[in-house]
């Protein structure tokens, strides 16, 4: 056998020798035909190898704790890999010797040949040896037309065609165990990272995650034709939008007496009017300029102390924009007044023009509905707002984006 590889890899050699620039188009195809149909016939050949050499024990009196191990060593493959080699040489000498033989004709490439075995060894427990056999064959002829994940798919319901009297009971017992297994995996994990920061992970069950997309996916929409933000960054901020929305509506239960919402601690300093960081009352740690923002917002109530950690005052009717003034704001400015922006008005917060602890008053004079995204935008960046001479709010680009700064103001409210 050593003798015969030999002479074949002679032949290679001669091949890659060759000058396929010189080849007419159609040689080159069937010369790719050729090439990959010995690559899969070649893998056939290491499969038998593997499965003599893992069937033997050859590599425990070597001193190798697997075969998978002794391969990792030998052929300097990765363990996955490895192990993939092992198993799938495992299943092509176990019962499903058709799906050895396609892949030795080279009829079937490798992957196709994992997938069938793994396809093979489902039907094998649902039905019986005849139905697996059947469904060899079967799943053999689609691969002459299928790729791998394709394959996989329709295997999926290959009991349809070789044993149809079980393929409703076998697929109902699929659904079971995929329920179940969703059912005992469901969980969401929050992770503290040291700045206050969660790390988010889990697994959803189908209801849960049908829920969050539907309240999520109407959310992430770009919020304009300049919004810069990745996929990511807007689900993330979406996420915090519905956080907001849940807590406005006052219908989550109680917290001890007072109603679900953040409190944001922070020192004020009356001389030179500067508001201090802050610290949410969940422990993160928040920067003056993040406390100027959430203390505009109605979901977060600004707790401010003085020198001494006397409260100074818990802002909560005045310096919130609810109420009548907020149904007032709503019908001004009918959604998030930045220019471009289509949020509706149960996405915005309103915004303080000038600031409360700038000696800005809560009015409608000094409103102005923006969605977090914009809000922040306004908090962090370089633009300004103010009223227009109509009473409706313009903003002023800063001047790298225009240098005449021209105030623009959001068109899309206005047409509806
Ligand atoms: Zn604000
Ligand atoms: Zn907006």
């Amino acid at each position: 056998m050593v003798e015969e590889l030999a002479q074949a890899e002679a032949a290679v050699a001669d091949c890659l020798g060759a000058p396929v620039w010189a080849l007419p188009e159609q040689d080159l195809v069937a010369a790719l035909d050729a090439a990959h149909r010995l690559a899969q016939r070649l893998a056939a050949v290491q499969l038998v190898l593997v499965r003599e050499l893992d069937g033997r024990g050859t590599v425990r009196t070597q001193g190798a704790s697997s075969t998978a191990v002794w391969l990792r060593d030998r052929l300097r493959l990765s363990i996955p890999a490895a192990r993939r080699l092992v198993d799938l040489a495992g299943a092509l000498d176990a019962g499903t010797s058709g799906v050895g033989a396609a892949l030795a004709s080279g009829a079937i490439t490798v992957e196709q040949a994992r997938v069938i075995s793994d396809t093979v060894r489902t039907v094998h427990t649902a039905a019986g040896a005849e139905a697996a056999e059947k469904a060899v064959g079967v799943l053999v002829e689609w691969a002459g037309q299928f790729e791998p994940a394709l394959l996989r798919k329709l295997g999926s319901r290959v009991l349809d065609h070789v044993a149809p009297e079980v393929a409703d009971a076998a697929a109902r017992a699929a659904l079971d165990t995929e329920a179940r297994r969703a059912d005992r995996d469901r969980h969401v994990t929050l992770s503290e990272l040291r700045d206050g920061r969660l790390r988010l992970s889990g697994n959803l069950d189908a209801e849960a995650a049908g829920l969050l997309r539907a309240a999520l996916d109407p959310l992430t929409a770009p919020s304009g034709p300049d919004d810069p933000r990745s996929p990511g960054q807007r689900r993330h901020d979406a996420l915090a939008d519905l956080c907001r929305l849940a807590l406005r509506t006052g219908e989550l239960p109680e917290h001890g007496g007072e109603p679900a919402q953040i409190v944001v601690t922070t020192s004020f300093d009356v001389l030179t009017r500067q508001l201090d960081a802050g610290t949410l009352d969940t422990g993160p740690r928040v920067t003056p300029e993040a406390v100027r923002r959430l203390a505009c917002d109605a979901a977060i109530l600004p707790a401010v102390l003085d020198g001494s950690g006397q409260t100074l005052d818990v802002g909560r009717q005045r310096r919130l924009v609810t109420g009548p003034l907020r149904r007032a704001l709503v019908l001004r400015d009918r959604g998030c007044a930045f220019p471009g922006c289509d949020r509706p008005p149960r996405w915005c917060d309103a915004h303080h023009i000038r600031h409360w602890a700038d000696g800005g008053s809560t009015s409608l004079a000094n409103s102005v509905l923006l969605c977090a995204h914009h809000h922040r935008h306004l908090h962090h960046g370089d633009w300004t707002v103010r009223l227009g001479g109509d009473g409706h709010p313009e903003f002023v680009p800063p001047a790298w984006l225009d240098p005449d700064r021209l105030p623009r103001r959001n068109q899309y409210h206005r047409r509806t």
